[in-house]
Formats: structure tokens, sequence, C-alpha cells
């Protein structure tokens, strides 16, 4: 999967690669689809939601270009707990927000089998909102796809770090990677992606 998928299809940083190759995905996918689980495809899991194609994770993971040491890191959407896995690998520190509790207890339990529980905290909720009294963060991810930034969460930035997330209509968005940086914002569009709906007041209207 890294050799042929992630390094093939432009992801460059070795600490991105050596911790996708250290998180066991099949782990973290339902039984019916272990044989699939290195594919490079997106996977139904529960409640109507999906896991990440590994070469998105890679590419979110990446384009956080986080520091060295130990980068706190905000995942709004935990789904499988697979993305907050390959985070923790890396070395961050992560909080995961996921809005259907029954997920945050599966990713919590995948994330226990594979060691990593310890560097990750998991919070049901609306992740859009802000965490009281967490961050601020050397980078936000967002795997869940809305119409708008959710501005609560652009204070909570580190200067020079950056929030990445896809934004567009239901069908299709584009992957947007927000710097803080010294003069103000840069948005840099990273490419097409297609995720499940962010939920709450940033995401598109509910059915
Ligand atoms: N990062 C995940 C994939 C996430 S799928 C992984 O590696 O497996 C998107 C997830 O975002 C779903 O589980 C969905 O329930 C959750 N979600 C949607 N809107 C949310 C919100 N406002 N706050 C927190 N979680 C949300």
């Amino acid at each position: 999967m890294v050799a042929e998928q992630l390094a093939a299809q432009g992801i460059r940083c070795s600490r991105v690669l050596a911790a996708m190759r250290d998180v066991p995905r099949h782990l973290f996918v339902p039984r019916a689809y272990v044989a699939q689980a290195y594919d490079d495809t997106a996977l139904g899991i529960d409640c109507g939601q999906t896991i990440s194609q590994p070469y998105i994770v890679a590419r979110m993971t990446e384009a956080l270009e986080l520091p060295t040491g130990e980068p706190l890191v905000l995942e709004v959407g935990t789904g499988s707990g697979y993305q907050a896995a390959v985070l923790a690998a890396l070395g961050a520190r992560v909080v995961t927000v996921e809005w259907i509790e029954a997920l945050a207890r599966r990713a919590e339990a995948a994330l226990a089998a594979v060691g990593l529980l310890d560097r990750v905290r998991i919070i049901v909720g609306d992740g859009t909102a802000g965490i009281d009294g967490a961050g601020p963060y050397d980078g936000i991810l967002v795997t869940a796809g809305g119409a708008q930034i959710p501005r609560a969460l652009l204070p909570r930035l580190c200067p020079g770090a950056a929030l990445v997330l896809p934004l567009g209509e239901p069908g299709h968005q584009e992957l947007v990677r927000l710097h803080r940086g010294e003069q103000g914002w840069v948005e840099e569009n990273l490419g097409g992606c297609r995720f499940v709906p962010l939920r709450g007041p940033c995401g598109w209207e509910e059915e």
C-alpha cells in the first residue's frame, strides 16, 4: 500500500509514509472488508459512515506539515479512528471529536488494540464548535465534507499551523488547506475528494 499507492501518487514525507506503514488498517475496518483493508479505497464502517481512502489520509496528514516532537492535533470526525491512529503513530497527541457515540466507542477499542489510545483523546459531540480549554493546535483536520469553514476552529490554530478540510457539494469537494501565515491566512487547493457529510451548522442542510 505504501510503496505502490502512496509513494507512487506523490506522498513524499518519510514520517507520514512510516506512520502509514506502522498502523494496521485492517483493525479499523469491519470484518467483512478485511480483505480490502489495504486497497486504496474508502470503505463503509457502521452508521452509514466511511473510513477514508489511504491516499487521502496520507495527503491530509502530510498537508498539516506538523513540527517534529509531540505536536497537538485536532481531528473533527473520528469515524473508525484510523486517521487518529496515523497521527498518533507519527508522534502527535490527538484530540478527536465524533458526532456518533457508537463510532467513538468502536474507534476507542481499535486504538486500544493497536496500542495508541494513550496518545488520543476521543470526545463525543460537534467538533466544529471548538473544544473548550483545549489547544492551541499544531494542526486541525476535518474529515467530513461541508460548505463552510468552521470559523470557531480558526483561533485554535497555532501561528504557522494549518487546517485541512474538504469543502464543496455533497457529491464532490475540494481538499482545502488554510495556513495561518505571518501575513494572514493562505488558502491552497489540494485537489478533489469525496467525504461523508459534516453534521451541524457548518454542514450541508440536513435532509
Ligand atoms: N477520519 C475517519 C473518517 C471519518 S468519516 C477515519 O479515519 O475513519 C466522517 C466522520 O465524521 C463520521 O464518523 C461522522 O459521524 C463524523 N462527523 C460528521 N460531522 C461531525 C461533527 N460536526 N463533529 C464530529 N464528528 C462529525
